[in-house]
């Protein structure tokens, strides 16, 4: 059905070993030809999941090329239900490069970027939510994001969605069987349509109430600091990445201006955002500094909105303020060393009305304690995420809306006495939205696009 790929699995560079992996149906006969086995070649009539010692040699001269561990894994019990063999060789440049070469030149051609996973995918190994996942994990920033690629690696999420689609495919029968058929078929009852369609809503329902921790805990908390010029926002980042400086690692940012970087707060991944100070001003550098912050509290999960305990609360501290409400938030009142008492609790609740606060220095680190457990606080109502269906991924998302919506104009139908036939179009299209979150509706392009970030190799 296929050809035979092949590709390095390993990062490139000096490694302990790097790993040529190669499927298809010629597999076989490609490792037949260009490796000797210590003890022979009886591997070659064995099972698979078996690693077998020996080298690799250049067929035409005979010369040793490397000195090998071959895995092999038999048809259909591999990565991508093709037989699939590995070259385990030394990891150099030239070693890893010339065994690829070899098996290339002996009829493999060279896989594009997730073509195994793909293949596992067309072959039907894995749904599409799994091959996301398998992007997802090597991609995976936390513990957290991690769990949640690993669950949906597992079939969670592609389990719960056939169920659903089970379900209005059987109701779809049913009103095509009693249209077609209309003598002998009774349509289903009222209530029954109902009933089921309902149960299928409350299930997306469900599905999309863990898309926010989802996101979260795929992506970390997005925390903005925020506040006028010299309150401290600067200070209180680094405090905060300073706590917890074995965790912390550079996040290629998004924006340029705005340092980003991720930690762990709370036991929580977050990515912690610093802006250009809030403050309406006539400079227009300043200006554009205005702007990305007004972008990145929009994208904020978390506002910590920094106030000066040495100074008045002014209209500055009330612009950002502004520019921050309706967001989850924490006043964070800085510099409590130098002026102990801070602002008075009305001006604060003024403010910020019932946001917490917390008192903190950042220069002697009094308060982050407090604070980082704030901001565990601030997504603690956030579901467990193990084990079962979490939807991370936006794709998913909006297709489950678009179902849900589909299966809401299917109950609307249903209560205003349309024909059935109608109401069996928008259960079609509850079926195809379903189905593109696994794979098995929906265009080509859906499937490019869910490859196409994918390295060579996996
Ligand atoms: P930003 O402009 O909001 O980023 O503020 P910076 O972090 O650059 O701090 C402005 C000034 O306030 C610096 O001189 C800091 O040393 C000082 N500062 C920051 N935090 C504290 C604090 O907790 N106590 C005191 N006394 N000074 C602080």
């Amino acid at each position: 059905m296929f050809d035979t790929i092949a590709a390095v699995a390993t990062p490139p560079g000096e490694g302990g070993i790097g790993i040529i992996r190669v499927s298809g149906p010629e597999a076989l006969s490609i490792a037949r030809r260009v490796f000797r086995g210590a003890e022979g070649d009886g591997w070659v009539h064995r099972g698979g999941y078996r690693l077998v010692y020996g080298h690799v040699v250049e067929p035409r001269t005979g010369e040793v090329v490397d000195e090998v561990l071959l895995g092999i894994m038999r048809a259909p019990r591999s990565y991508t239900r093709e037989d699939v063999v590995e070259f385990n060789c030394h990891g150099g440049w030239v070693a890893v490069g010339r065994v690829l070469e070899l098996v290339l030149r002996s009829g493999a051609r060279l896989a594009e970027p997730g073509e195994f996973t793909r293949r596992a995918f067309l072959n039907g190994r894995i749904d599409l939510t799994q091959a996301e996942a398998v992007l997802d994990i090597v991609r995976s920033r936390s513990r957290e994001a991690m769990q949640v690629a690993v669950a949906q690696l597992r079939g969670f999420l592609g389990q719960k969605v056939r169920e659903m689609r089970e379900e209005l495919l059987g109701l779809q029968a049913a009103i095509e069987a009693s249209i077609d058929f209309p003598e002998e078929v009774a349509p289903p009852g009222e209530e029954e349509l109902r009933g089921r369609l309902s149960r299928v809503r409350e299930e997306i329902k469900a599905l999309l109430a863990t898309a926010e921790a989802g996101r979260l805990y795929r992506e970390g908390l997005a925390v903005v600091i925020i506040g006028k010029p010299n309150v401290g926002k600067s200070s209180l980042l680094n405090r905060l990445l300073r706590e917890d400086r074995a965790l912390v690692t550079e996040v290629p940012g998004t924006t340029r201006d705005v340092v980003e970087e991720l930690a762990r707060i709370g036991g929580f991944p977050v990515r912690l955002a610093d802006t250009a100070g809030v403050r309406e001003t006539e400079d227009v550098v300043e200006k554009l500094g205005i702007e990305r912050t007004r972008r990145k509290v929009a994208a904020a999960d978390l506002v910590l909105l920094v106030l000066d305990a040495t100074r008045e609360i002014d209209d500055a501290d009330r612009e950002a303020a502004k520019l921050s409400a309706g967001k989850r938030r924490i006043l964070v009142v800085n510099k409590i060393d130098a002026a102990p008492a801070g602002p008075a609790k009305e001006e604060l609740a003024a403010l910020g009305g019932t946001d917490p606060v917390v008192y903190v220095s950042a220069l002697e680190g009094t308060g982050m304690a407090e604070l980082e457990k704030a901001i565990g606080e601030s997504v603690m109502r956030l579901p467990r995420l193990e084990g079962t269906a979490v939807v991370s991924n936006v794709r998913h998302r909006a297709a489950l809306v678009r179902a849900q919506e589909c299966i809401e104009d299917a109950l609307e139908a249903g209560r205003s006495g349309i024909p059935l036939d109608v109401m069996g179009i928008d259960i079609y299209g509850a079926l195809e939205a379903l189905g593109e979150i696994i794979g098995v509706t929906g265009n080509e392009e859906v499937i490019e696009r869910v490859f196409a970030d994918f390295c060579v190799g996996k």
